[in-house]
């Protein structure tokens, strides 16, 4: 996910939350003074007109998202309920008030995890190309290392380095220099497998975690995503086409490998594809 995306989505968020305030405190004041009450449904409030629209959508893949909606149409049920008796003459009671605030506060707790979380999420992502940054790999790596030895499975790991990438930036400037990467990225994301992981590892240098793939799965995969980089047509501001080609150096982990080992032997492979000429994939061999 891109991290604009990210942050725009919980402003929205956010934007939404102070709104259901809003309108809870114009809901309260009415109740209590016996004004006009505003519609008590949930389907009339700020918060579920937000959650029903598509900027939620990137916020309801978190487990919380599902209490934040419970909670709140919790409180809705009970703002019915209360209008209704107000309207019959009944007047909300301390008790009432009690029971409402203590929801609020649940759904108030609940949003402020969702938050949280998105934070996180975005505290992992690589603002230029929306990949996961280095501190989500070291996790992610140590996890997969350990579920492929328990699991006696293969895994690989590969780093991909942009070729004569400062000659990119020196013809066509530092801007398509980054253009260059984010669409380098969206070539790997693209073309990986949902199981797989790439991470930005560096300035133009990506790592990638295959887990279940032996090495000559891996070769054939990433030689893949070589041949899409390639053949990506990316243009400068003047039409002209900029050439963009990627080295690849692949490593089996195992359980005598650390992940630390396994990334200096795919960094190895990386730097004999540099020497056989670049745009290729090499398998790191004793
Ligand atoms: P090789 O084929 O051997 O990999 O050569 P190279 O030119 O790609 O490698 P080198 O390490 O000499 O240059 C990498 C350049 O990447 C230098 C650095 O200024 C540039 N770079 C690193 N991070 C960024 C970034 O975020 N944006 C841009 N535009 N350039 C970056
Ligand atoms: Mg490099
Ligand atoms: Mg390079």
């Amino acid at each position: 996910m891109k991290t604009e995306k990210a942050l725009s989505d919980l402003t929205s968020f956010q934007r939404a939350l102070t709104d259901h305030v809003g309108w809870l405190q114009n809901w309260y004041q009415a109740v209590l003074y016996q004004g006009d009450i505003p519609d008590p449904t949930a389907s009339a409030c700020p918060f579920s007109k937000w959650q029903s629209g598509l900027e939620a959508d990137s916020l309801s893949k978190y487990e919380v998202f599902e209490t934040v909606r419970t909670e709140h149409s919790h409180m809705h049920s009970m703002a019915c309920r209360f209008t209704e008796r107000a309207a019959s003459g009944h007047p909300i009671t301390t008790s009432d008030f009690e029971t409402l605030m203590t929801t609020s506060l649940s759904f108030g707790a609940a949003a402020q995890t969702l938050e949280r979380e998105v934070w996180k999420t975005i505290a992992t992502l690589d603002p230029l190309t929306g990949l996961s940054n280095r501190q989500l790999m070291q996790t992610q790596l140590l996890r997969e290392r350990d579920r492929a030895i328990r699991e006696r499975k293969s895994l690989c790991i590969a780093l991909a380095d942009i070729d004569f990438f400062k000659k990119i930036n020196d013809t066509y400037g530092h801007s398509m220099g980054d253009t260059v990467l984010r669409e380098v990225s969206d070539v790997f994301s693209m073309l990986l497998r949902p199981y797989d992981f790439v991470y930005r590892y560096g300035g133009e240098e990506f790592l990638f975690c295959l887990p279940g793939t032996n090495p000559e799965t891996a070769v054939m995969a990433l030689d893949r995503i070589r041949e899409a980089v390639a053949k990506r047509a990316i243009y400068d501001s003047n039409g002209t086409l900029v050439k963009v080609t990627v080295t690849i150096g692949v490593a089996a982990i195992n359980a005598d490998i650390s992940v630390e080992d396994c990334i200096v032997l795919a960094d190895k492979a990386l730097y004999s594809g540099k020497n056989a000429g670049r745009n290729c994939v090499k398998l790191f061999n004793e």
